[in-house]
């Protein structure tokens, strides 16, 4: 017994401060626009060291190809623009808790730490709650696919809108 909690739950801590707040908005306005857009409500931001966006993207998987999640992209864009040591200060910002695919992709390119409004924990017992198919992809946290990556998460002040998003789906289903 005892011990200090696994560091991906997130205890009480210091509020976010509002410039983090900002980018995580964007995060869910893009979401919003994903969804809008008949895709799924996800959508990302890649802030640099110096706290400047450098990129940003939503869901783009009407195309057919359901690999085209925003932290992916990301992935990819800091893969070919940012240095190795850019990628390492960068934070990407996200609405939802990378998946699997996309916590790795993370890692593989050496992007720093992530932030999300709302947990793939959180996803699954909702589309649960809502009677809607699973993910493809087992929902482990960034933690579990990437040990090294800093995370943080759940920011419980904008998930009550990330899980709207996603109800608004659940019923166009
Ligand atoms: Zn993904």
């Amino acid at each position: 017994m005892g011990g200090s909690p696994a560091p991906w739950h997130r205890q009480k801590e210091a509020p976010m401060d509002e410039r983090e707040l900002t980018h995580l908005r964007r995060c869910v306005e893009l979401a919003t626009e994903a969804l809008e857009a008949g895709d799924e409500p996800f959508g990302s931001v890649l802030v640099d060291g110096a706290g400047t966006v450098r990129a940003e993207d939503r869901n783009r998987i009407t195309d057919g190809d359901a690999t085209r999640h925003p932290e992916f992209e990301l992935a990819r864009w800091a893969a070919e623009n940012l240095t190795p040591q850019e990628r390492q200060d960068a934070t990407v910002y996200t609405s939802g808790e990378h998946c699997p695919m996309c916590s790795a992709a993370h890692a593989w390119v050496g992007l720093g730490r992530i932030v999300y409004v709302a947990s793939a924990a959180q996803l699954t017992e909702w589309l649960s709650a809502w009677g809607r198919p699973q993910a493809p992809v087992r929902a482990l946290s960034v933690q579990e696919v990437a040990p090294s990556v800093q995370v943080e998460g759940p920011v419980d002040a904008l998930v009550p809108v990330v899980q709207a998003l996603h109800r608004r789906l659940a019923d166009r289903a």
